[in-house]
């Protein structure tokens, strides 16, 4: 037995009984037969009227039970089950639960009925039955006797929740949750355990992680910087633009951390488009003027050199003697050692890459600032990497994909965050339309329209993964299909991963001056690639994306001042829920919790190298409410006993009931 449970990570007692019901089995009174509905499940308390009959079909054995109610006759059918015969005999009643069905001639029949005597049904009447993750070898009533006989073992358990405070969010108790969780009396008693073990997981992760900043300390910065404005006014006066009131408020959020007493951990975050990058400008030109090093890291090489072009020209513009350099994985030879030296012997102000950034060749002469940007798409563990080849290094992270406060404080229990809530003005809203790809046809003549005005359009064709180069149009293949169906003259470039870091970027550089009119690429132009001219992105079988990577990639146009579009693409009758959201929602934070709503935070962040909490009941978003609630509980205990530990375990060996 204790080899079965521990093919699902059961080893305790606590384990057991954390080892929630999927589900609830609901037994309802019984119905006449003649009064159920054919095609749906139902209850029936029938007799047996005559004797079973069996016979072999191929490989199977079919037994035919007669049985009978008031109201009428029904035909039981069981498959490899010719012992029925003998249980069922002649006698009865019995109560039947199954799908009841009607033949052509009007008969009533069941299949392959679950079934109980008479006295047992009563006992479970109007009772909710757990039902359990499958565990092969421990059937269901074995399973649910195992665990009325674990709940017993622990009654009288410590409850790891102070009695003031489950007075006061009213909560059961822990042994009336986990009760009410495996053997429910009611749905309200199954909504309140519910509620009390979802709350105790918010609780104590909170707490746990509280308790860990408690223990390292708030970071203090070692050498916070001097607030010298006068190389950031510079940059800011060189500029074409003013800031939007939401990136003012950010830079002072980030200069008053890099300046400050308390080390920087900032996640900033705003939609597409919403100017992020000049922040980290911003900042690195603060740092450079403090002396000191700041490195800029990208997810992948083509948004690194679009970062070390716009930073580069930024400085020309603005007449900075800021130095930056370029480490990415295709800086080599002695380019390479040429990077490495300049950022050893602090040469280098900036240091602008990849995650070639964090490998062990690279030394900082004096490292004072780490800006990640995408961050989604980095873990966790990654983001400190960095953090690490400085001692306490302020760091910067950004993304695009917004999340709610609420979740943020769990999601990055650490960071402050900043939103950049509003684009910068004179962008015409994205215009957004989902078809079935039957009328790609459609589809092509408007992105020839749009060339013809002297416009540039994305293609997005789905990446080949292996075994599917049949049904998914590669991105060669889907070139040459649109160069039939477009005019000779239309001049069309295309991207894929597989290409070389220095292939991508001459494509990609050609595309951004002008030199071809449409380019047909996987999604490796996901990130930030920033060509104004773009005016709309076509993405083929678009149900296969998620909607926060469909999001970033229409986000892809809408870069200049003309209108902008982006059609969605896909196979299927029906159009999916995800393009209905995108096409009536531009809102990157209302797109986010939608996401969360459909997917989980786990698809949106990558949780696993994350690192975020997996919680058995409780929902993210569904709970919110929950989660703020146990927020201010935790901190509220914290404060009045800094002692406080969650301590929810106690290990009992299964072996003992
Ligand atoms: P993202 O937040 O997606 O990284 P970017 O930083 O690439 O966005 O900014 C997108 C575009 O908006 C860039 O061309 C940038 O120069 C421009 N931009 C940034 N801030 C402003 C502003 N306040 N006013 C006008 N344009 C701006
Ligand atoms: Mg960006």
């Amino acid at each position: 037995m204790a080899e079965l449970f521990a093919g699902k990570e059961i080893f305790t007692v606590g384990d057991l009984l954390r080892f929630y019901p999927s589900g609830y089995e609901c037994f309802e009174e019984e119905t006449e037969a003649a009064r159920a509905e054919a095609g749906a499940f139902c209850t029936l308390r029938l007799k047996i009227t005559g004797p079973a009959s069996t016979f072999r079909k191929g490989s199977r054995t079919i037994t035919h039970v007669d049985a009978a109610d008031r109201s009428g006759r029904v035909r039981l059918t069981f498959f490899n089950m010719p012992y029925v015969r003998q249980t069922l005999g002649t006698g009865g009643p019995f109560v039947f639960r199954g799908i009841l069905r009607k033949t052509g001639a009007g008969s009533l029949f069941m299949e392959q009925p679950w079934f109980a005597d008479e006295a047992r049904y009563e006992k479970l009447k109007g009772t909710l039955q757990p039902q359990y993750p499958v565990i092969r070898g421990i059937g269901p009533d074995r399973m649910r006797g195992l665990l009325k006989a674990a709940l017993e073992s622990v009654e009288g358990m410590r409850d790891p929740l102070p009695q003031k405070m489950r007075d006061r969010v009213r909560l059961l108790s822990r042994h009336e949750a986990l009760t009410g969780i495996h053997f429910p009396k009611d749905r309200l008693i199954l909504e309140q355990a519910r509620r009390r073990l979802i709350f105790e997981e918010f609780f104590s992760f909170i707490v746990g992680m509280r308790r860990q900043k408690l223990e390292e300390g708030e970071r203090l910065n070692p050498d916070p910087m001097t607030d010298r404005p006068e190389w950031v006014s510079q940059l800011l006066g060189s500029l074409p633009y003013a800031l939007t009131a939401g990136q003012a408020q950010a830079w002072e959020e980030i200069r008053a951390d890099l300046t400050g007493p308390v080390l920087m951990n900032r996640l900033l975050q705003g939609d597409v488009g919403s100017g992020k990058t000049i922040m980290a400008f911003l900042a690195l030109v603060l740092t450079a003027q403090n002396g000191r090093q700041g490195a800029l890291m990208a997810p992948t090489e083509v948004l690194a050199r679009q970062h070390m072009e716009d930073f580069c020209s930024c400085m020309e513009k603005s007449g900075l003697p800021v130095r930056a350099v370029l480490l990415t994985g295709s800086v080599k030879g002695k380019a390479r050692r040429e990077a490495l030296a300049r950022i050893e012997n602090g040469g280098a102000h900036v240091v602008i890459g990849t995650h070639a950034l964090f490998q062990e060749a690279v030394r900082f002469h004096d490292l004072g600032l780490v800006v990640t940007d995408e961050q989604h798409r980095f873990g966790v563990r990654q983001r400190t990497g960095l953090a690490e080849k400085g001692e306490d290094v302020p760091v910067l992270v950004m993304s695009a994909t917004p999340i709610p406060r609420t979740l943020a404080i769990v999601l990055y229990g650490d960071l402050q965050v900043s939103s950049l809530r509003e684009l910068p003005p004179g962008r015409t809203p994205i215009q957004s339309l989902a078809l079935p790809d039957t009328q790609r046809g459609r589809a092509y003549k408007f992105i020839l329209s749009q060339i013809r005005q002297g416009r540039q359009c994305y293609v997005i064709c789905p990446a080949v993964e292996e075994g599917e180069i049949q049904e998914i149009e590669n991105v060669a293949d889907y070139t040459e299909k649109l160069r039939a169906s477009l005019p000779e003259d239309l001049r069309i470039a295309s991207l894929t991963g597989r290409m070389s870091p220095m292939e991508k970027t001459s494509v990609m550089d050609r595309f951004a001056a002008g030199d071809a009119d449409l380019l047909v690429s996987t999604t490796v132009i996901e990130v930030g690639i920033n060509v104004p001219n773009a005016t709309v992105i076509l993405i083929e079988n678009a149900e296969r994306f998620g909607l926060s990577q469909l999001h970033q990639l229409r986000g892809r146009v809408g870069r200049g001042t003309a209108k902008s579009y982006c059609i969605f693409l896909y196979s299927g009758k029906e159009k999916p829920q995800r393009l209905c959201v995108l096409e009536k929602n531009a809102d990157g934070f209302s797109i986010a919790e939608q996401d969360l709503k459909t997917r989980g935070p786990g698809d949106l962040f990558g949780v696993r190298q994350s690192g975020m909490p997996q919680f058995a009941l409780a929902d993210l978003y569904e709970d919110a409410d929950l989660l703020k609630e146990a927020s201010v509980c935790a901190d509220e205990i914290l404060r009045e006993d800094p002692s406080f530990r969650y301590d929810g375990e106690r290990r009992v060996d299964l072996s003992t009931i």
